[in-house]
């Protein structure tokens, strides 16, 4: 750990007078976020006026927060970068682990890329970093939802010294990790950060509109009121650089992985293949055991899944296809095309207002969402996952700063084409060719 502090020591002369860049992503802030309820987000529309907005950014197979800012950061797509789900098939846990290691990623990040020629770099909650290279790193290890009361901030997972003083600062900011008290406190150390040591990378992750969401609706007055703190506290963080005298240097990005859609209906599938005896429930459980021959890993708004053994794989599908609520059933082939998971049978994606449980013994493969179990464990109003094709699901993007165009607009990019537009900015480049192009337009 002392060596992060050294080696930022040594690199600050040249972090006066080198671009940086800050990357701010607003978890679940979808296109008509800003499309819509500018007048929520006065920052974010100044911010707009002296930069270039990426309105419909194409978000990738599934539209999760863990594959999504693994592509953000490698520009590739889950098929590549290995992340292609945010938890792991753990059958019998309710609650599975979820992809927290920068180990299991199998493409370079930019902030490895960054790291490599010798820049400093700084992370909070950004997705799948536990255990990186990261100078200053807050990593996430727990879910983001805010029900789950799993606080497993583990030393090991972050740089330790750093969180230890982030922690002794601002650690009375947290409530566990509820929102808004979790932003809170990221937005805090980010600042302390920003001032502090003058990163040349710095990634921010603020998941306050999108626990909202989940649990109050996509378009609800909680969201909005969330929509409105994140414009806040993009401004502190942007008032920050000015103090710290970083601003003039500093291109900053500020945009979403995902959007979301309301649910009202959830399908068990797994309730399905047990009909079929291809998996077995753990009596009195909604979990099931190891030995399954197919079942279904859910992704909110899609599902993967799989097989082994001699199932046939035709039945498998007939069986999908007969369930309420099904909109589209994607073959292994097809699902390597879209990106996901090379190993899946099939990739299947639920209508608007369905979503996939892996749940089996409920009253029925298709139920309603009951209001009173909003909280609970996968019981939501609003999900993601859905294929990126579905209408008005964009995300997007604002970039702003000296290398930037002024009052300019892109009408579409693609999700993995942040990385690479990241990588010019700080005038980098990605040891392999990235799946997605450098967005030229945003540059003056
Ligand atoms: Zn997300």
């Amino acid at each position: 750990m002392g060596l992060a502090f050294w080696v930022g020591n040594q690199k600050e002369d040249a972090s006066m007078t080198q671009n940086k860049l800050v990357v701010i992503s607003l978890d679940s802030m979808g296109f008509r976020d800003l499309n819509e309820l500018r007048e929520l987000v006065p920052h974010f529309d100044q911010l707009i006026n002296r930069g270039t907005w990426v309105k419909k950014v194409r978000g990738i197979f599934p539209t999760l927060t863990y594959p999504s800012h693994t592509s953000i950061i490698t520009g590739q797509y889950p098929a590549v970068h290995g992340i292609v789900n945010n938890t792991k098939l753990q059958p019998r846990r309710l609650s599975p682990d979820w992809y927290w290691y920068r180990k299991d990623v199998r493409a370079m990040p930019l902030y490895d890329v960054a790291q490599q020629a010798g820049m400093t770099t700084a992370a909070f909650l950004w997705p799948v970093t536990a255990g990186s290279k990261i100078d200053y790193n807050l990593a996430e290890i727990f879910p983001n939802r805010i029900w789950t009361n799993q606080v497993l901030v583990s030393l090991k997972a972050s740089s330790p010294l750093f969180l230890y003083e982030m922690n002794k600062k601002y650690g009375k900011l947290r409530h566990g990790i509820k929102q808004p008290w979790l932003d809170d406190f990221v937005t805090a150390c980010a600042v302390d950060t920003l001032k502090n040591k003058r990163p040349d990378l710095t990634l921010i992750h603020l998941v306050d509109m999108d626990s909202m969401r989940h649990r109050n609706g996509v378009r609800s007055e909680e969201a909005k009121a969330a929509l409105h703190r994140l414009d806040e506290r993009v401004a502190q963080i942007i008032q920050t650089t000015k103090d710290a005298g970083t601003y003039e240097h500093t291109n900053f990005v500020v945009l979403g992985d995902h959007y979301q859609i309301n649910v009202d209906q959830m399908i068990h599938l797994n309730m399905a293949f047990e009909q079929h005896g291809w998996l077995q429930s753990l009596p009195g459980k909604t979990t099931y055991r190891n030995n399954w021959q197919v079942t279904a890993k859910t992704c909110d708004g899609e599902t993967y899944v799989y097989t082994r053994g001699n199932v046939d794989p035709a039945e498998v599908k007939q069986v999908i296809a007969g369930v309420e609520g099904i909109q589209r059933i994607y073959d292994g082939a097809e699902a390597i095309k879209l990106g996901a998971d090379p190993r899946c049978t099939f990739l299947v994606e639920a209508q608007p207002g369905y979503y996939f449980t892996d749940e089996v013994n409920r009253p029925a493969i298709v139920e309603p969402v009951d209001p009173q179990s909003i909280g609970e464990h996968d019981r939501y109003r609003g999900v993601h996952g859905y294929g990126p094709t579905q209408a008005n699901y964009y995300t997007t993007a604002i970039f702003a700063g000296p290398q930037i165009k002024i009052n300019a607009t892109v009408e579409t990019a693609h999700l993995v084409d942040e990385g690479p537009t990241f990588a010019k900015i700080l005038g980098l480049h990605y040891p392999e060719p990235t799946a997605g192009q450098v967005i030229e337009d945003v540059f003056r």
